[in-house]
């Protein structure tokens, strides 16, 4: 199956509901085909209008998915609208799941010990059938090539690498194609959810638009990051009156 795809501040969406992801997923996993996807909300495509080889890195991904209410409003709002949010903590939860019903393979990186055990725990419990064949945490020298031999051997389906935006997506384009087989996905704080160190917005606060707000309130720290937000919106509310 391929998407079409559409560009929102040169960051190129497939037009793929969560539905369609997953078989184009299953259907990697069953080739053993390497597949990097960028899960992308604003503060990630601001960032990639600030920083160049950041643009470049997510541009090498095969599919880059709307994570983010923003990013579905704004591609509504320049007339090339996506078919729904694709949140990445939900990708991820169906991965698991998809893991747990063919006993794929899964190689969870990132965040900090007690979290990613914490995490592997829940998944373990879970997701039973789910071979959890490597779990590391994300505080490893960048240069130590025995990880990236480690994470080769164990042979993964899927590699979940939880390093915060950026540095995750930088380092699934520097090893992907050595390790040549898997899904790999950045899930960001995603572990600390599974490890139920960071609480994910209510049902309710999701079907309002409104996590990002609860994220806010719950992670005041988070306040200067998400300054991307209103300059997403101002962005793409001028690129909006350039087109008219
Ligand atoms: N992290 C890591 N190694 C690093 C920097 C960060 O493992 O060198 C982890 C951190 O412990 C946390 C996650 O990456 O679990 C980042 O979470 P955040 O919610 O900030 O993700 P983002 O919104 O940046 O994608």
């Amino acid at each position: 199956m391929s998407f079409q795809t559409i560009h929102i501040l040169g960051v190129p969406f497939v037009r793929a509901t969560m539905d369609e992801m997953m078989s184009v997923i299953h259907a990697h996993v069953k080739q053993q085909k390497p597949c990097f996807i960028v899960t992308a909300n604003p503060e990630i495509v601001m960032k990639a209008n600030e920083e160049p080889t950041y643009m470049a890195t997510i541009q090498q991904a095969d599919y880059v998915v709307a994570d983010g209410i923003g990013v579905v409003k704004a591609a509504e709002l320049l007339g090339t609208p996506l078919p729904e949010r694709v949140a990445g903590y939900d990708l991820l939860c169906r991965c698991l799941q998809l893991a747990d019903e063919h006993e794929y393979r899964v190689y969870m990186i990132g965040a900090k010990e007690k979290v990613v055990q914490a995490a592997a725990k829940h998944v373990r419990d879970r997701y039973p059938n789910a071979r959890l064949v490597g779990v590391r945490n994300g505080y490893f020298d960048w240069n130590d090539e025995t990880i990236i031999e480690e994470v080769k051997r164990a042979e993964p389906d899927f590699v979940f690498v939880a390093l915060g935006m950026g540095k995750q997506e930088q380092w699934i384009s520097q090893h992907i194609q050595t390790v040549g087989r898997g899904v790999w996905m950045g899930v960001g704080g995603s572990f600390d959810v599974l490890a139920g160190v960071v609480k994910r917005a209510p049902e309710l606060w999701i079907r309002l638009h409104l996590e990002w707000l609860y994220r806010l309130l719950k992670q005041p720290t988070r306040a200067k990051r998400m300054m991307a937000l209103p300059r997403f919106a101002w962005t793409i509310l001028k690129q909006k009156v350039v087109r008219k």
